[in-house]
C-alpha cells in the first residue's frame, strides 16, 4: 500500500486519526472469547507484550475457570482462544480444554503455543492431548531460519521449535483436516511485517524443503509498542521513531477487521478488556466498578464503544494486524 497517501494522520492521536477518516470503532457481534490464563511462560522473549516468564506468579484458578465456563454456556460465542504466557503451564489447562469441548456451541478451541513448551520435561502429554481434543494450534515461529528466532526468543529455541513442529505433523497436525496448525511471524525489530501471502509462500517452501514441515496458514503480526518491546525500544532510543512509523502507516481499511470488534478479552482473574493489548495496559472495562466477565449481559455487547490509545496504531499500520494476522490484502 502507499503509505504516503495517509500521511495526514501522522502526529495525531488514534481517536483523531479515526475522526479524520470519518471512522468509528465499536463492537460488532462477539465471535471469540480470548482468555489469557496468566503470565507464566518457559521463555522470556524480547518482543513479549505480556512481560511473561518462568518466575511470574499470575495464573488462573479453578474457581475462576468455572465462573468463566458458566458464563460462556449462556452465550453463543463459537470460538475460545487460550493465550498466556504459555497457557499450557496453567495448572488447570487440561480441565479448561476438556470442559470447553463439552460446551455445545463452542466449535473451535485455540491454543496459542510457543512450541518449546511441547518439549519441556513434565509436558510429554501435551501434544497428544491437544490432538485428541482437536485443539487448533497457533504457534509462534518468527522466522524459518535459526538466527532470527534465537535472537528474539533465546538460544536453542529454533531447534526446539522445529522438533515440536515435526512432532505435531506426525500426530496429524496440518495433515488431517480437523487438526489445524497455523504459524505466527512477528518482526525481529522495529519494522512492519512484510506481505503475509508472500511470506507464507516463503515459509512453506523453506520449512517443507529443508525440514519436511507442513503447516496451514501464516499470520503476520506487528510488534506492539507496549510491555517488554516498548522497554527495548525506549532503552535503544527508538520508541518515538517506531510510533512515528506506526502513525504514518495508518491504514483506514484495517478498521473494520480489528480484533477488538469481535473478540472479548478476559484476564486470569476474569476481568474484561477489548483486547489482549489493552489487557496488558490495565484498560479494564468499568461501569462504576471494574467489570468481570460474569458481570456482563452477553446480549448487550454489540454496539458498545472500545477503549483506545495510541498503541492502537500498532493494529492499523500497513496491512493491519490482529491475532488472526494481516487485515488487508496487499495493495489494500
Ligand atoms: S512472547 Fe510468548 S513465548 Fe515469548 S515470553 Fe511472551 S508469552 Fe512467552
Ligand atoms: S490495540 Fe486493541 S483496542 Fe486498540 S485497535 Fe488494537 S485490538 Fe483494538
Amino acid at each position: 500500500m502507499d503509505t504516503a497517501a495517509i500521511d495526514p494522520v501522522a502526529g495525531l492521536s488514534f481517536s483523531r486519526a479515526l475522526a479524520t477518516h470519518s471512522l468509528e470503532l465499536r463492537r460488532a457481534r462477539t465471535e471469540i472469547l480470548q482468555l489469557n490464563v496468566g503470565k507464566l511462560c518457559d521463555l522470556t522473549c524480547v518482543h513479549c507484550h505480556v512481560n511473561a516468564g518462568p518466575k511470574r506468579k499470575e495464573v488462573i484458578t479453578r474457581q475462576t475457570v468455572d465462573r468463566i465456563l458458566n458464563w460462556l454456556t449462556e452465550t453463543n460465542i463459537p470460538t475460545v482462544d487460550i493465550t498466556g504466557g504459555a497457557p499450557e503451564m496453567a495448572p488447570d489447562f487440561r480441565y479448561l480444554v476438556e470442559e470447553l469441548r463439552s460446551i455445545r456451541q463452542v466449535e473451535t478451541v485455540i491454543d496459542r503455543c510457543n512450541l518449546t513448551i511441547l518439549l519441556e520435561p513434565g509436558y510429554e502429554w501435551l501434544a497428544e492431548f491437544l490432538a485428541a481434543q482437536r485443539v487448533k494450534i497457533v504457534a509462534s515461529l518468527p522466522c524459518y531460519q535459526p538466527t532470527n528466532v534465537n535472537a528474539q526468543r533465546g538460544d536453542g529455541v529454533f531447534d526446539c521449535s522445529i522438533r515440536a513442529l515435526q512432532r505435531l505433523n506426525r500426530l496429524g497436525y496440518a495433515r488431517q483436516p480437523d487438526l489445524t496448525l497455523d504459524l505466527v511471524y512477528n518482526p525481529n525489530g522495529d519494522f512492519l511485517p512484510p506481505d503475509q501471502t508472500e511470506l507464507e509462500a516463503d515459509y512453506k517452501r523453506e520449512l517443507k524443503q529443508n525440514l519436511g514441515i507442513d503447516f496451514n496458514r501464516l499470520y503476520t503480526i506487528a510488534n506492539m509498542p507496549i510491555g517488554r518491546f516498548a522497554a527495548w525500544l525506549r532503552h535503544n532510543g527508538r520508541l518515538d521513531a517506531y510510533m512515528d512509523l506506526l502513525m504514518k502507516s495508518f491504514n483506514p481499511a484495517s478498521i473494520s477487521g480489528l480484533m477488538c470488534r469481535n473478540t472479548l478479552s478476559v484476564g486470569w482473574r476474569g476481568e474484561v478488556y477489548d483486547c489482549d493489548f489493552n489487557q496488558q495496559l490495565g484498560m479494564q472495562w468499568r461501569k462504576q466498578k471494574p467489570l468481570f466477565v460474569w458481570d456482563l449481559d452477553p446480549g448487550q455487547l454489540e454496539g458498545q464503544s472500545i477503549l483506545m490509545g495510541n498503541h492502537c496504531f500498532g493494529c492499523t499500520a500497513g496491512a493491519g494486524s490482529s491475532c488472526g494476522g494481516a487485515l488487508v490484502a496487499a495493495g489494500g
